[in-house]
């Protein structure tokens, strides 16, 4: 599905000139498996603008009473037709500036402003002569990202990110750092310092599930391959400032990247360019809700991308309700694509596990993760799920993780418990921008919290959900019916 189909954008509008972050709709508290890694949590840091980049540090949230939730359509009342510069391949740019009269190297110097520059503005690409600028200006974006809202968290190792898109659809990005470590006989680390950061791929997700905060939002459409990348820019124009740079990128933010591939492969093509962002496809974790046929698409292009699936579930009753794609591409088929990955590409695949506490975390759950990946190049990681506002659930507790870790990794099966980062600055991915969406009307969170009761008990006798697909990601599968 396209962008434009996915959201009925009138692309002959006039550019947008949303409301400022700040003057939006105000806090929640969720979560989910976005941003998992083992760290503590702690205060963050003051507000403040940074004049450069427009990112505004803003405290942790306050416990202000929701306003009720918008109407997302309001958000999309304007468009801008201009291509973003950085998801453009470099024979387009070529071609428009012949067009114009230039010649070819017009191209590489705007290359060179996006990606070694990292310019925000036609006003950076000094390289050009200003005439020239003003023509660029009128017919691309330099950046796709209107602007940032960013928070602190764990003593500045975490830094979550809301990013306003030129629609009023709002994404997020988190970047997680890694001190060096382990370190050897001479003074070397063992593990060196990291800046991981995670990215969304769509606004919104179609696929639901119910401990998720985006998928409580529901789709709201595919990102540009420019809007995937300048998540990356703007992470790496902060990190400039303090003389690191990016070492790692996983898409686990906002939305299901298999079902938006073919952005998210030139994403990933432009981020290892090394005449652009340079960094190693092998640096790279794609993660998927089970999109078999994406998952066999990546397969055939080879050892490139970790590949990460979000199980949640190792039977499938409880995983039609956890993970609703389940229902089109159920437990054994997602697997065993996965398992075809691991052994042409030779990779190991990460499985993503949140634990539930009472629907997902009993021993039986643990037997059959062992069972189903048994003999796998495979690693389990457990994460134990941040409240969700919306849901009856919360976590395993600690106790309950680590019995149920150590019963997987006797059955064989390589195990690490992590916990979510930043839970203090709205660490669930999707919170963010739930929290600026507003409060649903409460029939409607009761009616949703009564149908996940309901599906889970269904799920938890060991019955398949007779639930079809959710309405929108049916229309992702398209042609492919629902089982
Ligand atoms: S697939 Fe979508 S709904 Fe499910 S956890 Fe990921 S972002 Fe959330």
């Amino acid at each position: 599905m396209s962008p434009s189909d996915a959201t009925g954008e009138d692309a002959g509008a006039n550019p947008v000139t949303p409301a400022p972050l700040a003057a939006m709709p105000r806090p929640r508290r969720d979560a989910r498996d976005g941003a998992a890694e083992p760290e503590t949590q702690t205060a963050s840091p003051r507000p403040g603008r940074d004049a450069r980049d427009g990112a505004a540090e803003l405290e942790t949230q306050t416990a202000s009473p929701r306003p009720p939730r918008r109407d997302a359509r309001d958000a999309r009342k304007a468009s801008d037709p201009r291509p973003g510069l950085s998801g453009m391949d470099d024979k387009d740019l070529e071609k428009w500036f012949a067009a114009e009269g230039q010649p070819a190297y017009r191209a590489r110097q705007v290359r060179e402003a996006i990606w070694k520059v990292n310019a925000k503005d036609a006003e950076e690409i000094l390289t050009l002569p200003a005439p020239l600028r003003a023509k660029v200006d009128e017919a691309f974006r330099v950046d796709t990202i209107i602007e940032d809202e960013v928070k602190v968290a764990d003593n500045g190792m975490t830094e979550k990110t809301l990013h306003l898109l030129y629609d009023g659809s709002l994404i997020e990005s988190v970047l997680m750092h890694y001190p060096a470590r382990g370190f050897g006989g001479q003074g070397r680390p063992l593990h060196r310092e990291r800046h991981t950061l995670c990215i969304s791929s769509q606004a919104g997700c179609a696929v639901g599930c119910p401990f998720c905060a985006t998928g409580e939002l529901g789709f709201g459409r595919d990102l540009e391959t420019a809007e995937i990348v300048d998540q990356v820019r703007h992470a790496a124009r902060r990190l400039a400032k303090t003389g690191r740079n990016l070492t790692n990128i996983v898409f686990m933010g906002m939305g299901e990247p298999l079902l938006n591939l073919n952005r998210v492969l030139e994403a990933v093509e432009i981020l290892a360019d090394p005449r652009k962002f340079g960094l190693g496809a092998r640096h790279v974790v794609i993660s998927t809700s089970g999109v078999v046929p994406g998952i066999r698409r990546l397969t055939a292009l080879g050892p490139q991308f970790t590949l990460a699936i979000s199980l949640h579930a190792a039977r499938d009753p409880l995983r039609d309700v956890l993970v609703p794609l389940n229902r089109r591409w159920p437990v054994a088929e997602v697997v065993a694509a996965a398992r075809d990955h691991a052994r042409v590409t030779g990779r190991r695949v990460s499985y993503e596990y949140v634990m539930i506490s009472g629907v997902n975390d009993a021993e039986v759950d643990a037997d059959a993760l062992a069972k189903l990946l048994r003999g796998d190049l495979a690693h389990v990681n457990l994460i134990p799920m941040n409240p969700v506002a919306h849901t009856p659930w919360v976590a395993s507790s600690p106790e309950r993780v680590a019995e149920f870790a150590a019963r997987v990794r006797h059955g064989g099966i390589g195990v690490t418990i992590r916990s979510n980062r930043g839970q203090d600055a709205g660490a669930a991915c999707g919170q963010l921008a739930a929290d600026k969406a507003g409060e649903p009307p409460a029939p409607a969170v009761a009616k949703r919290r009564n149908e996940i009761v309901r599906q889970s008990e269904i799920a938890l006798q060991g019955n398949r959900s007779a639930e079809s697909l959710p309405a929108g990601l049916a229309g992702f599968v398209g042609t492919m019916k629902p089982r």
